[in-house]
């Protein structure tokens, strides 16, 4: 597989992976759901399928993920579905892959539903939540815990199915060129981070600035902005982050495990016989455990080279910032969800399993980490 170097990667950027959660383009109105047809035995029917992404195309991780899904997809059906991926702007504009599979104009994508906060707010709630669940937890919420089946009736009526298709875990709370002792440091502060993160920095007296991908190097470098987070070690390596910051500040609690989403068309996926909606399910899966995997592999990996290479501090955020944060975080959210019942009704479920699994998170996950950590 084609891996970018630094420069397509940065470059890459500007055309809008993680370009801000909230910035985004015109949208169209509601689609009627098609009517549903019944999916008849089309044994030997070939399909060629378009799918559409916000990445920048052959992404690390991401778009790799969307590459890999198509091959599966083709060997697994021997060739009767044929599906060409297309980075973000080949097609269609990144942020208008919603639009693109809503409309048919593709029959698959491959995002994060937070992309979709200005069309749809109850969405960013399957994708990413300040202090919200962790990637095993979201499985878990979304998988086994009706969460999933939510995510289908808020997408219905956009013709769109929706599966899991991935998780960045969780990220790295991002670099900074200043220290920060106590909450009083955000004061002021100029930081690059979108969706409801910038929300709870603007509370915490700082300003969410959202700049393209491909600026966010030079801007922190010319102090532009003071800070700005990204994905974690590995994607932050490649944008040469270690090079200019002084500090790397952990953890990513605006996202604890961002879910990246695989949308199919209702009625291109209607029209598949069983077996071939089977794989699809299939794939999507496999992609959702790939993508997980690949980037704790690799951050792991880069986490490494970025404490052997350079000097930066990797530093935890103070116990009372990340408490007065959370704060910030949970009225932000409220704001958000006063205004719109459907976003209510998502978040009470979203907030009802996380409070429900974290007993037992409690004395499996977090004792079990902290007993390899001694
Ligand atoms: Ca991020």
């Amino acid at each position: 597989m084609k891996r970018m170097n630094r420069r397509e990667f940065v470059r890459a950027g500007a055309a809008g992976l993680l370009a801000g959660a909230l910035g985004m383009l015109g949208c169209g109105g509601r689609q009627e759901p098609a009517a549903g047809g019944a999916p008849a035995v089309q044994t030997g029917k070939r399909y060629r399928w378009k799918m559409v992404t916000t990445w920048p195309p052959h992404f690390p991780v991401l778009g790799e993920g969307a590459d890999l899904f198509a091959r599966w997809v083709e060997e697994m059906s021997g060739g009767r579905i044929q599906i060409h991926v297309y980075g973000g702007g080949e097609l269609v504009p990144a942020l208008q892959v919603f639009d693109a599979v809503s409309q048919g104009l593709a029959e698959v994508g491959h995002g994060a539903s937070y992309y979709w906060a200005g069309k749809v707010p109850a969405a960013q709630f399957f994708a990413a939540v300040p202090f919200g669940m962790n990637a095993q937890q979201m499985n878990a919420w979304l998988l086994s815990g009706g969460g999933l089946e939510l995510w289908r009736e808020i997408y219905q009526p956009f013709n769109l199915v929706p599966f899991l298709g991935g998780n960045t875990g969780v990220q790295m709370g991002g670099w900074f060129n200043k220290p920060i002792n106590s909450i009083a440091d955000f004061k002021g502060l100029k930081m690059r981070i979108p969706g409801l993160g910038g929300k709870v920095i603007a509370r915490a007296g700082g300003s969410a600035v959202l700049s393209p991908g491909g600026e966010i190097f030079t801007n922190l470098e010319r102090g532009v902005i003071d800070a700005t987070e990204w994905i974690g070690p590995y994607h932050d390596y490649l944008m040469g982050f270690h090079k200019i910051a002084r500090y790397y500040y952990y953890p990513g609690w605006h996202e604890p495990g961002t879910v990246t989403e695989l949308i199919v068309n209702r009625a291109a996926f209607q029209s598949l016989s069983p077996d071939l909606q089977a794989i699809i399910h299939a794939a999507a899966e496999r992609l959702n455990g790939w993508i997980l995997a690949e980037f704790e592999a690799k951050n792991a990996e880069y986490l490494k080279k970025i404490q052997q290479e350079s000097k930066v501090e990797i530093r935890r955020f103070p116990e009372d910032v990340l408490a007065q944060l959370k704060i910030y975080a949970r009225e932000a959210i409220e704001e958000l969800t006063a205004q719109d019942e459907q976003s209510r009704r998502v978040y009470q479920a979203f907030r009802a399993f996380q409070e429900k699994i974290k007993d037992w998170s409690d004395i499996s996950e977090r004792v079990y980490y902290q007993l390899l950590s001694g």
